[in-house]
């Protein structure tokens, strides 16, 4: 039987970090929905598409996109854009994007497309709640702004001081969890898991437990 795993939570939560490792583990798919949101917001940018695009832009532009997954690196069009979609640039205009109902349903959709069939561990901010609502296990992780915003930091993805990419990462969680289309949620049936104080083993761990003996090998 294949099952899916639902990983959704405020930026910098560990969400990728775990879900990574996660399906290593129960070798399972991984599919990180946020490089998605990413992958379109850099697609926006490079064809100045900007918050005041109208809705047929913003479709022929949809239309005009392919995303794949090779070894869970992202491809726009056929190309490996793991870089560009962690730069500072598309970290600032990711919320409009994504806060887009057309941008929503076209990658709601395909996650559906990707996801089915096999076994999957995916993370983001509305798989619970509205991608896979009937996933048999959902997962919120949480930690403290200052502590996610120290792991950020630590990736050395950004050219921003860790104050300000702690006020980057609030800024950003208040604007998807107070958006109109599928806002940032813990869904009603998940198991909320705050990982300030736990380390990747622990945070896996404690995933796990909640799991199945049947879905553990
Ligand atoms: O997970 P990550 O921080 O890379 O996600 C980038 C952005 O993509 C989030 O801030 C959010 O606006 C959007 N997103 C979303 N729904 C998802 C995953 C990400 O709206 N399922």
């Amino acid at each position: 039987m294949t099952y899916i795993i639902a990983i959704d939570g405020p930026s910098g939560s560990g969400k990728s970090t775990i879900s990574n490792e996660l399906a290593e583990i129960l070798k399972i798919q991984y599919l990180n929905t946020g490089a998605m949101y990413r992958a379109v917001t850099h697609f926006f940018l490079e064809n100045s598409i900007n918050e005041d695009a109208s809705d047929e832009q913003i479709l022929s532009m949809l239309g005009k996109i392919k995303i794949n997954f090779i070894d869970n690196e992202i491809y726009l069009n056929g190309k490996n854009i793991e870089k560009e979609i962690r730069t500072d640039q598309v970290t600032k205009n990711v919320s409009w994007v994504s806060a887009n109902a057309l941008v929503r349903e076209k990658l709601v959709s395909m996650q559906r497309e990707i996801a089915n069939e096999k076994s999957f561990v995916l993370d983001g901010r509305d798989i619970g709640t509205v991608v896979f609502p009937d996933a048999k296990y959902k997962f919120y992780l949480t930690a403290s702004s200052k502590e996610r915003a120290r792991r950020r930091f630590l990736q050395n993805e950004s050219e921003l001081t860790i104050e300000e990419i702690e006020k980057s990462i609030i800024d950003r969680d208040l604007y998807d969890s107070s958006r109109e289309n599928s806002p940032l949620r813990k869904a009603d049936d998940a198991i909320e898991i705050d990982s300030s104080m736990q380390s990747i083993d622990q945070t896996i761990d404690a995933i796990l437990s909640h799991m199945d003996k049947e879905d553990v090998l």
